[in-house]
């Protein structure tokens, strides 16, 4: 593996993508099938829940997605990194909603099922009455949305100790530490629960929404984390899983990391959190150098068809890769959103 085709590279060029298949989100299927497609169109990391299913799902579809490639060209396979999601608090990312559906009134127009960006509120099948749980990611659009405020969230926690073996043997490459402005000692608590395995890391992100004093404190981080063993990708997360509300979500990300890019934080800076197709012309036009890009919610909401397609049909064994045409159709579209990121001739690294 040579340098120009690693995922360190991607982040000193400007050209790092990744994929965010969300902290909570555990359709096992579904994480497989991005993982794949994502890892054909180039992407450099898949992120993805602390969880040890999910993350063979998701290394399942990688390993699928590299021998489609060794199969087919005679090119050193792209190196991918596997991330996973951990926080040290309360956070949006690591939620449920959950309600009971014998409370609903009998003549609710049912307006949850249709705000809901994953599918995940059915009750048409009585095993899925309510929220399928592993399809949510906890966006929370159903609750204000609910007319007698039935829903509500429920926190998670990932812990380190899930995500240990995985990390040890290699199978995790990457950790990503979600917090917000005063969880210092939150942070510093997770930190160090984190000693065991931060050397057999290739990167290390930090993940944190823009508010009043975040300079400060990913500064205060910056110094809890020193000396880092790896190197560091602070993930300016704007508005965090909006990215497929509308064009405009990406214009909070684009001015957060652009304060922490003229900061004087070392590390890498990539966006995410309102991320979309409009968030690399945007930087092209505005002439912003950062690192690269993270897409979330929208990326998965352009293969949400292909999904549904593939569990539609009569006894699917669930692997895209036995459906060419699907594949292809995929790739296709997962290709559009990355080729625009991988053309940009940028330079970050501190
Ligand atoms: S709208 Fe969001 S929070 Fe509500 S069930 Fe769907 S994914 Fe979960
Ligand atoms: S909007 Fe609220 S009351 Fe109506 S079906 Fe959904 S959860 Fe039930």
């Amino acid at each position: 593996m040579t340098l120009q085709c690693s995922p360190l590279a991607s982040l000193q060029n400007g050209h790092w993508f990744k994929f965010i298949c969300g902290a909570s989100f555990q359709h096992l299927a579904a994480i497989r099938s991005l993982s794949l497609v994502y890892t054909l169109a180039g992407a450099d990391c898949i992120d993805v829940a602390a969880d040890p299913a999910v993350v063979r799902a998701a290394r399942s579809g990688i390993e699928a997605a590299q021998n489609l490639l060794k199969a087919n060209s005679s090119e050193p396979i792209p190196q991918v990194w596997l991330m996973v999601s951990l926080n040290d608090g309360e956070d949006p990312h690591f939620r449920k909603a959950v309600f009971d559906p014998h409370q609903c009134p009998t003549n609710c127009s049912q307006p949850c099922i249709a705000i809901c960006p994953a599918q995940a509120i059915a009750f048409s099948d009585s095993l899925h009455s309510g929220v399928i749980e592993e399809r949510c990611y906890g966006c929370g659009r159903c609750l204000p949305i609910c007319p007698v405020g039935l829903i509500e969230t429920r926190s998670q926690i990932a812990t380190p100790a899930a995500i240990q073996p995985l990390v040890q043997s290699g199978l995790v490459n990457a950790l990503e530490l979600h917090t917000q402005v005063g969880h210092e000692a939150e942070f510093r608590a997770l930190w160090i629960q984190l000693q065991p395995i931060i050397r057999d890391l290739d990167i290390l992100a930090v993940s944190c929404p823009d508010e009043e004093g975040v300079l400060e404190y990913l500064t205060t981080l910056y110094d809890i984390m020193t000396p880092l063993p790896c190197p560091l990708i602070w993930q300016t997360d704007g508005r965090p899983m909006s990215g497929d509300i509308g064009d405009g979500a990406t214009r909070a990300t684009i001015r957060y990391g652009e304060r922490v890019l003229r900061s004087d934080l070392p590390g890498f800076v990539q966006l995410a959190g309102g991320t979309n197709r409009h968030t690399v012309p945007k930087l092209k036009e505005i002439g912003l150098a950062i690192a690269g890009v993270a897409y979330g919610s929208y990326a998965r909401s352009l293969l949400t068809d292909i999904q549904a397609q593939l569990e539609a049909i009569p006894q699917s064994s669930y692997h895209l890769e036995d459906y060419p045409d699907l594949l292809n159709a995929g790739v296709k579209i997962a290709t559009q959103l990355i080729e625009p990121l991988k053309e940009q001739p940028h330079y970050h690294g501190k």
